[in-house]
């Protein structure tokens, strides 16, 4: 037997009634409130390595790492170095500083982009990719897939995964089709964005027959992990990529979440390297590059980013883009993800992720493991899981029970079955044993709901 935490946390507790009085639902992004699994949303004070202290003086081995950022575990020496230094020199300039050069060769270096723009999120990193795309094509309409989420921006809130997905667990797919997401997208911002399947090219390909010349873009995760992971079916990326341009449109690969974190060039050198390169126009980064710091970035080759202003008609712009602490900590991690960096993140997935299969099927809970490199979920479900309907039909009452049993024993798990699970380097043999000990509990827990 381990020790348990209460499902109370009175300091949490307190932090959120406060929060909930000045703050909308007490959090500043959805997914954060703990609203589908139920609780109190766990205050974090400090973090540690592979570990998470929360207010009430609990320590839980952190399986979100601030949701995908994290890589080398929480204040990695070099990352809080480098931000040091560089807050002593000033926070902010608002004119080009050397980090935010060295940021962009570094990315330039790693992927197949040969120009990047850096933003301060995901969200704007997709929302300009996409006005780029239109401004570059001269065409309105984009193609995105059911469950992929590129962040909150108006067009790209339609059948959107993440907090969106968790939040409107209870809706039909019928609900979902070219409507907007949220009250206050308008449904003409909806219009513009097609939603297909995720995985059927067929589909893809039906609509270019159609509407092939309004179509600016398809934007598509580079492996969906924002309805739980879902890996691209093999030839799908590519598919895409020869689709789009067949018809003059763009592909816009969102490598925000794979990219840096599943190979040192992301989600598009580990498909080159089993054979599958995909010719993207431009790419989306974020989280990692930012080493838990805000920072993001697009890119693409010179005839597209040329476009872009002050060199081309395409507008944007940032107080804080290319922000110097952001440079410094997204450097700095950047240049601690060697390939050793990968070989040991893939290493750590496939123990964790096998540890809790093996669990679960000790005491015969249906599920699927599924990974995206190493990035993986679980689904509490018999069927395949390729596309969003199938993710929507996972038993999400299992989910919570072993969600809940897990954080009573330590492991913080993202709070909703439609999110990856991202591992870090500073997960060691004694954090792997944390691990391993809640899951009996977990997974009797979910065997019972
Ligand atoms: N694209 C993808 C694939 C993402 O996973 C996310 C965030 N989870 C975003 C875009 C939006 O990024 P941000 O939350 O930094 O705006």
């Amino acid at each position: 037997m381990t020790e348990t935490f209460p499902a109370e946390a009175p300091a949490s507790q307190d932090l959120f009634d406060r929060a909930l009085a000045v703050v909308p639902g007490g959090v500043n992004s959805p997914v954060r409130a703990f609203r589908a699994v139920g609780g109190t949303p766990r205050f974090m004070v400090r973090g540690e390595g592979a570990y998470l202290f929360d207010a009430d003086g609990r320590r839980y081995l952190d399986l979100i790492c601030s949701w995908g950022p994290l890589v080398l575990g929480h204040a990695h020496p070099a990352v809080i170095e480098a931000v040091t230094r560089a807050a002593a020199k000033g926070t902010s300039f608002g004119a080009p500083t050397p980090g935010e050069v060295e940021l962009a060769e570094e990315i330039v270096s790693r992927t197949p982009v040969d120009q990047v723009r850096l933003v301060n999120s995901g969200t704007e990193a997709t929302m300009s990719a996409i006005r780029l795309a239109r401004g570059f094509t001269d065409r309105p309409k984009i193609i995105k897939f059911a469950g992929c989420y590129h962040g909150h921006s108006d067009g790209l809130l339609a059948a959107a995964g993440s907090g969106v997905a968790t939040l409107a667990a209870a809706r039909t797919e019928a609900d979902l089709a070219g409507l907007p997401d949220s009250p206050g997208v308008t449904r003409s911002a909806a219009a513009e964005t097609i939603v297909l399947p995720y995985n059927d090219l067929a589909a893809v390909e039906a609509v270019f027959a159609v509407e092939g010349d309004q179509i600016a873009a398809i934007i598509t995760e580079a492996a969906a992990g924002n309805m739980g992971v879902v890996p691209p079916a093999p030839g799908f990326n590519a598919g895409l990529a020869d689709l789009a341009h067949r018809h003059g449109a763009l592909l816009i690969l969102d490598e925000v979440m794979t990219g840096f974190r599943v190979a040192r060039g992301g989600w598009a050198e580990l498909s080159a390297s089993r054979g599958e390169p995909i010719a993207a126009d431009l790419i989306t980064f974020g989280k990692v590059m930012g080493g838990g710091l805000p920072a993001a970035a697009f890119g693409g080759r010179h005839e597209v980013m040329g476009h872009l202003a002050p060199a081309g008609p395409v507008y944007q712009a940032g107080t804080l883009s290319g922000n110097p602490l952001a440079s410094a900590a997204g450097l700095a991690t950047l240049r601690e993800c060697t390939s050793g960096t990968y070989a040991t993140l893939d290493r750590t997935a496939a123990q964790l992720s096998g540890l809790a299969s093996k669990a679960l099927d000790a005491v015969g809970v249906a599920h699927r493991l599924q990974h995206a490199g190493n990035m993986f979920s679980i689904f509490f479900t018999s069927g395949e899981v390729t596309n969003y309907d199938q993710a929507r039909a996972q038993h999400v009452a299992a989910f919570t029970a072993f969600f809940q049993a897990m954080l009573a024993h330590g492991v913080y798990l993202p709070p909703s079955a439609f999110e990856a699970w991202f591992v870090s380097t500073a997960i060691d043999d004694d954090a792997v044993e944390v691990f391993a000990r809640a899951l009996p509990a977990a997974a009797e827990a979910a065997a019972a709901a």
